[in-house]
């Protein structure tokens, strides 16, 4: 397998900066049919400003190391300098590997009260605990790619536990947000592949179990 030293690593990245719009946690889901584990990895900034001189908006991925020095949120300017993933199945981020990160500015925006809600997302620990209920695609790209309760993760399938390198890649939307917000729409349910043609369908009752410890509002 080729590794490369720091120096070269450095060489291939790419110079960004740009105006924070939204962070979101970055969370790596896989699915073996009935079954589901979560990868926290740490976050996805998104940034509208430019990228090797290029005007555009794009994603960061980060780790959760990262953010708890610098405390990103949306109306900061940032800069760095990250790779460009070469896998877009197993990861949301257009770039990552960052390194040379600085908040040039503070947001000086009111952000106000949600939904959706902006401001410091909490550690990942708390996404953990809050566990989260699925979120219609649309509706995730309507209201709340800009909400800290939001979360798009690339999801790796394993059709065949027999065979693990049989696998289908996706992108899921979440919501970690209060029960109450009312943004939040379903969608249709996720169906999940399994061994010969089988389909496993994830149920109203597994999000209505996964955030039951919350009130409404929580
Ligand atoms: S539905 Fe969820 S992610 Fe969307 S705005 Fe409401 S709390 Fe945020």
């Amino acid at each position: 397998m080729e590794t490369w030293n720091r120096s070269e690593r450095e060489k291939v990245k790419v110079s960004w900066n740009g105006k924070v719009i939204s962070v979101q946690p970055r969370i790596r889901l896989t699915r073996s049919f009935d079954q589901r584990t979560h990868n926290y990895l740490g976050y996805i900034l998104t940034i509208r400003g430019s990228v090797d001189g290029e005007e555009l908006t794009f994603t960061v991925g980060i780790g959760k190391e990262a953010q708890s020095k610098y405390h990103f949120e949306t109306g900061q300017v940032v800069r760095g300098k990250s790779e460009k993933v070469p896998d877009s199945k197993s990861e949301v981020s257009d770039y990552y590997k960052t390194s040379e990160l600085k908040v040039v500015e503070k947001g000086a925006e009111q952000k106000g009260f949600g939904p959706p809600w902006q401001g410091v997302p909490p550690v990942l620990e708390v996404y953990r605990e809050r566990g989260h209920r699925r979120l219609h695609a649309r509706t995730y790209e309507r209201n709340c790619r800009i909400c800290i309760w939001g979360s798009c993760m690339p999801v790796e399938m394993i059709i065949d536990h027999w065979n693990p390198r049989k696998k289908k890649y996706r992108f899921e939307t979440f919501c970690y947000g209060p029960k109450s917000c009312p943004f939040y729409r379903a969608g249709p349910t996720r169906k999940v592949p399994g061994r010969k043609g089988m389909i496993w369908e994830e149920e109203d009752w597994i999000d209505q179990d996964a955030v039951s410890h919350r009130g409404m509002d929580e």
